[in-house]
């Protein structure tokens, strides 16, 4: 189990969207981290990628300040593809990967990719 307080939110959402890609933030409100889900727009690949509708992401942004993007991979290895490392760079954002199977929750950081 995990320390984060969204944790629970950030599994549940992404059970419900298997076997698609779940995709959300973290935003902290008023000092309180909390999971945003939005909506995995990617089209023809959202079992194995995301893209994050951008009206749900400047709705959360009207909440609170974003600490990090998260997403899940029900198909694939859980550990953070190459894309996903250089939309994080791109990001500039922490990345978060929850796996509600075993509730775990994994991040990396922009300044830990190489490229
Ligand atoms: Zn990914």
């Amino acid at each position: 189990m995990t320390h984060y307080s969204w944790a629970k939110d950030a599994f549940s959402h992404a059970t419900e969207c298997d076997p698609d890609e779940c995709c959300g933030l973290v935003l902290n409100i008023e000092g309180k981290e909390i999971y945003w889900k939005c909506k995995n727009i990617s089209k023809e690949f959202e079992a194995t990628s995301f893209v994050i509708d951008p009206l749900d992401y400047a709705e959360g942004e009207d909440q609170g300040e974003v600490l990090g993007i998260v997403h899940s991979h029900p198909q694939g290895l859980f550990e953070f593809s190459k894309a996903d490392k250089i939309s994080c760079k791109y990001n500039d954002l922490p990345f978060y990967l929850v796996d509600p199977k075993s509730l775990s929750i994994i991040k990396i950081i922009p300044d830990e990719i190489d490229d």
